[in-house]
């Protein structure tokens, strides 16, 4: 092995090279290597659906090239490599290089996993058909984006009713494609308030998405070209030139389960504060982990590029020898459904009744700006409370332009434990181009008070 600390690091969108960076930047003297089976690193994965839309050109999408990585951060990747095995007791990782499909064992004093997560599948008959996409990377976006170029599809099927679809649902009717959304529950958005769930469903059938409700997809009816043209489920059959399945991830876990690498309660990899498995020299980040839920203080699997990014941070600069810790996070997730911005931060009633919290929710509508400015817009925030410690725990924040700055605001606010009297004492801005003299977040507090 080479005198100076090497780190490697396994998976290179959005988690590994923030993590080799920081390792990089922290210890100067240390020789960083990352393995990425694809041929991008350090891609726009979140753009991708607006990319779809036409809104932007996708090659933008690629933030740095290896090239790049080596040259400003001193990190040298390996694209199109395959990390096949991790085997701690030599320290060493087992990489398949895809295009000589030689095999090279490298050996590591630090290593960072940052493997990520991998899109849900139905395993329903047909879904293999060319023409059925998800979205979890640049080749599915680049599929998506060609497919549409060259075979002009007029009829998608959205199966999944979660951020994503509603991402989609909105790129593909921007594409002039008649959308319908297939999901399995009532309403789309789980996780959100009942009234979030039923204003987005609004949302979408005011832009023409066909929302097919309580409907199990059963089937993929193939044509003799290998491509899908009607899906079937217990609520009908319906025709699809494209389909998109949108059925959230799950963590990418295998090189690490066969390593001995603990997964927790949600299937993903536990760490430490130091983001450190319980296997020595093995850190790991992103959506691979699972992470500590500051509200409730269980895990909790959260993957978002945020969590994605500060755990990267926190691993890269202790695999290089800092001490930095992460305490956890909060749920702040927003989605825009055509005209409509929603945003969650904390967790739902649902979750804290589930947590032993003694649940009250408020709720109010009030204007986005002095009512007479032009653009004024209705926002409507839910607050769910905890009743003894009178803490916020979560909210739902939706309507026009504001609601999702707004709730980061009340994320802070749940983030640091603070009261719906501590809120209600916030001094926040009143000017007429962008706030009233009662900001919607102080009227939700004064409400709440009165409720608790
Ligand atoms: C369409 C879409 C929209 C999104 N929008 C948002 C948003 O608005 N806000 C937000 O916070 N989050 C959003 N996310 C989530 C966010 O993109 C992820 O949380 C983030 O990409 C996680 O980064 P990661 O590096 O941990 O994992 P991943 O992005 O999954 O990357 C893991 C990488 O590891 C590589 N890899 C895996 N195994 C190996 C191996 N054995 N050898 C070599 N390489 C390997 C993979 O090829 C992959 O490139 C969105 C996700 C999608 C798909």
């Amino acid at each position: 092995m080479t005198n100076r600390r090497r780190i490697l690091v396994i998976g290179g969108l959005a988690a590994g090279p923030s993590a080799a960076a920081k390792a990089a930047r922290t210890n100067l003297n240390a020789e960083v290597m990352l393995f990425e089976q694809s041929e991008t690193i350090s891609y726009g994965i979140c753009e991708t659906p607006y990319a779809i839309a036409g809104m932007m050109d996708e090659n933008r999408l690629v933030f740095h090239t290896p090239e790049s990585l080596r040259q400003q951060k001193n990190i040298q990747v390996k694209t199109l490599h395959l990390v096949e095995r991790i085997v701690p007791a030599k320290q060493t990782i087992v990489v398949r290089d895809l295009r000589s499909h030689s095999l090279v064992e490298y050996e590591y004093e630090k290593l960072i996993v940052a493997t990520g997560s991998a899109s849900n599948k139905l395993a329903v008959p047909g879904e293999n058909g060319r023409n059925v996409f998800t979205l979890g990377s640049r080749d599915d976006a680049i599929n998506i984006i060609n497919y549409v170029k060259t075979e002009t599809p007029k009829q998608a099927v959205i199966i999944g009713g979660g951020y994503i679809g509603m991402e989609m649902s909105e790129s593909l009717r921007a594409l002039g494609m008649d959308v319908t959304l297939i999901h399995i529950l009532r309403l789309p958005m789980e996780g959100l308030e009942l009234d979030t769930r039923e204003r987005v469903l609004i949302e979408l059938e005011k832009n023409g998405v066909q929302f097919v409700t309580n409907a199990q997809t059963e089937a993929f009816q193939q044509d003799n070209t290998g491509k899908v043209r009607h899906v079937i489920t217990n609520r009908g059959t319906f025709a699809a030139d494209i389909v998109i399945l949108s059925l959230g991830v799950s963590p990418n876990v295998r090189l690490a389960c066969d390593a001995k690498i603990r997964l927790g309660v949600t299937g993903a990899i536990v760490t430490d504060e130091r983001q450190q498995t319980n296997v020595d020299g093995i850190y790991a980040a992103g959506d691979c982990c699972e992470v500590r839920n500051i509200v409730t203080g269980k895990p909790m699997y959260l993957p978002l590029a945020t969590v994605a990014s500060r755990t990267a941070w926190i691993a890269g600069e202790n695999a290089a020898g800092g001490r930095a810790v992460f305490k956890g996070a909060i749920r702040a997730v927003a989605v825009k459904v055509f005209g409509l911005d929603i945003a969650q931060v904390g967790i739902s009633s649902e979750e804290a009744k589930a947590n032993g919290f003694q649940v009250v929710t408020s709720s109010i509508t009030a204007n986005s700006k002095v009512g007479v400015m032009p653009g004024s817009e209705k926002i409507t925030i839910d607050l769910i409370i905890d009743k003894r410690s009178k803490c916020v725990l979560g909210a739902n924040v939706y309507g026009g332009h504001g609601a999702v700055l707004r709730a980061n605001t009340l994320g802070v606010a749940i983030q640091q434990k603070l009261t719906i009297g501590d809120i209600a004492r916030f001094d926040l801005i009143y000017s007429p181009p962008f706030a009233p003299l009662w900001d919607p977040i102080l009227v939700a507090a004064n409400e709440a008070k009165k409720k608790i």
